[in-house]
């Protein structure tokens, strides 16, 4: 006689086969979940290896590039006028209260004024009311400005870096001609008057 016992013979021979296999199973998952445990551990350790790797601001795949360093323009200088770019200041060569857009470096006249950092020569114009002025552009939007020079050693284009010669310090700076041999250095970012001794800690007078 026949009897129909194959769907309960299917199951328990299915049953049985997954009994004898558990710990095939259980061994296989556990490493299933280990492995992707290393995985997420090595992807998330190289993601902050950048970072975690490099103290101190180096350039990093994630982080920003160091900041161009400066030096001052003059070897032997006091700090004169300080920069008052919002807060009027009076001067005495023109009789009014003005701001001052710049620091003045004061030294004798023919000195050699030095550029402040890597970067190109954007202009050398011969003013009357200011003197030679030299305009270098630099990384970042940074712009030195150097006025009331005399004996210009750079002219429009040339590349330039920390310490070239840009020319001397004159007191041919009608504007500023009360304050003596000095050299007015100014400096801008994005298009805006900054005061240099944000650049060049060293010419801040309250350091
Ligand atoms: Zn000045």
């Amino acid at each position: 006689m026949k009897t129909y016992q194959s769907p309960t013979k299917d199951k328990k021979t299915k049953k049985n086969f997954f009994m004898r296999n558990i710990y095939g199973f259980i061994f296989g998952i556990t490493l299933l979940v280990v492995a992707a445990i290393i995985t997420l551990t090595l992807v998330l350790n190289a993601r902050r290896a950048p970072v975690d790797n490099k103290p101190g601001g180096d350039i990093g795949v994630d982080g920003p590039p160091p900041a161009p360093t400066y030096s001052a323009p003059l070897v032997d200088y006091t700090v004169g006028k300080e920069a008052s770019l919002t807060k009027l200041v009076y001067s005495s060569t023109l009789n009014q209260w003005r701001t001052h857009n710049g620091i003045d470096l004061l030294t004798s006249a023919g000195s050699e004024v030095k550029c402040v950092g890597v970067g190109k020569v954007e202009s050398v114009k011969d003013t009357i009311l200011e003197g030679v002025v030299v305009t270098v552009s630099h990384e970042d939007g940074v712009v030195s400005i150097y006025k009331g020079l005399s004996d210009v050693s750079v002219k429009e284009g040339d590349s330039v870096t920390g310490g070239t010669v840009l020319g001397k310090v004159s007191e041919n700076m009608m504007t500023e001609q009360n304050d003596g041999a000095h050299l007015h250095f100014e400096m801008t970012k994005d298009g805006k008057l900054v005061d240099p001794a944000t650049f060049l800690p060293e010419l801040a007078t309250d350091k």
